[in-house]
């Protein structure tokens, strides 16, 4: 049994020799790029602030902010890596600021739903005996609809294509419609942090069972997979494995 999750599948599906490297080799990569070290602090943050307040308590713009330097500066190391050679660590540390100044001063005092889990640490028992990891950003409920909610922070956002084609909260759902049978309905909601748009978005029984079905053949091609070729694709330039890429030493 092995537990898969999300990024996992997703590694498999962009290159199978970085998935050998990074999860049968197991050579560790420590590298991390900027933007997805400013997306896990501004993470942190959020769910800090959720917390404090589901436990009754208040926190101020300030203390957020402080949090989230805190965050920032307990989490760097030199191998937070800069691609853009037009932006400094001090703007991405500003954006991720005014990411959450505007969603505190969109949601504050953040009674709209309740929240049943933050940052969960699940498993999904899939059919074929192996687990999907479980890890919402945020869960809450309204009556007896239930949210999965997920924070992007690329500048990108989501549009509602992208949310009626996603995966990885369609799994959340699932896990979520067998945990708790009293949710009435299950919606994903996705938070552009960039811009303050919501995107909300529902699938059917049918459908995420048909999504559940994808994932475990995605899982047989794995465990079945013998030559685990290079793919070479715009996303090598962000590849840590490019020193041991057949493709990079050509
Ligand atoms: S550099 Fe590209 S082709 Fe090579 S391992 Fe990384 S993702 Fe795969």
């Amino acid at each position: 049994m092995t537990d898969y999750s999300y990024s996992r599948l997703q590694v498999f599906q962009q290159c199978p020799f970085k998935y050998r490297l990074m999860y049968i080799d197991k050579i560790a990569r420590f590298t991390k790029g900027i933007e997805g070290f400013m997306g896990d602090m501004v993470h942190r943050t959020l769910r800090d602030l959720h917390a404090r307040v589901d436990e009754g308590g208040t926190m101020t713009v300030d203390e957020m902010l402080d949090i989230y330097r805190s965050h920032w500066n307990g989490g760097w190391s030199d191998d937070v890596v800069i691609v853009k050679k037009n932006r400094t660590a001090a703007d991405y540390l500003q954006s991720g600021a005014e990411m959450l100044i505007a969603y505190y001063d969109k949601y504050e005092p953040f009674d709209q739903m309740s929240i049943v889990g933050l940052e969960t640490d699940e498993r999904l028992q899939l059919p074929d005996g192996n687990r999907y990891y479980i890890k919402i950003d945020k869960l809450t409920r309204v009556d007896d609809t239930y949210y999965v909610c997920d924070y992007k922070t690329g500048a990108k956002g989501v549009t509602q294509t992208d949310a009626e084609a996603d995966s990885q909260l369609g799994m959340y759902s699932l896990w979520v419609l067998r945990t708790f049978p009293q949710a009435g309905k299950v919606l994903m909601r996705w938070y552009s942090l960039a811009d303050g748009r919501e995107v909300t978005c529902e699938k059917g029984v049918q459908a995420l069972q048909a999504l559940e079905a994808k994932v475990v053949r995605t899982i047989s091609a794995i465990e079945s997979c013998k030559n685990f070729s290079t793919r070479r694709t715009g996303l090598c330039s962000y590849c840590q494995y490019q020193d041991l890429c057949p493709e990079f030493k050509r």
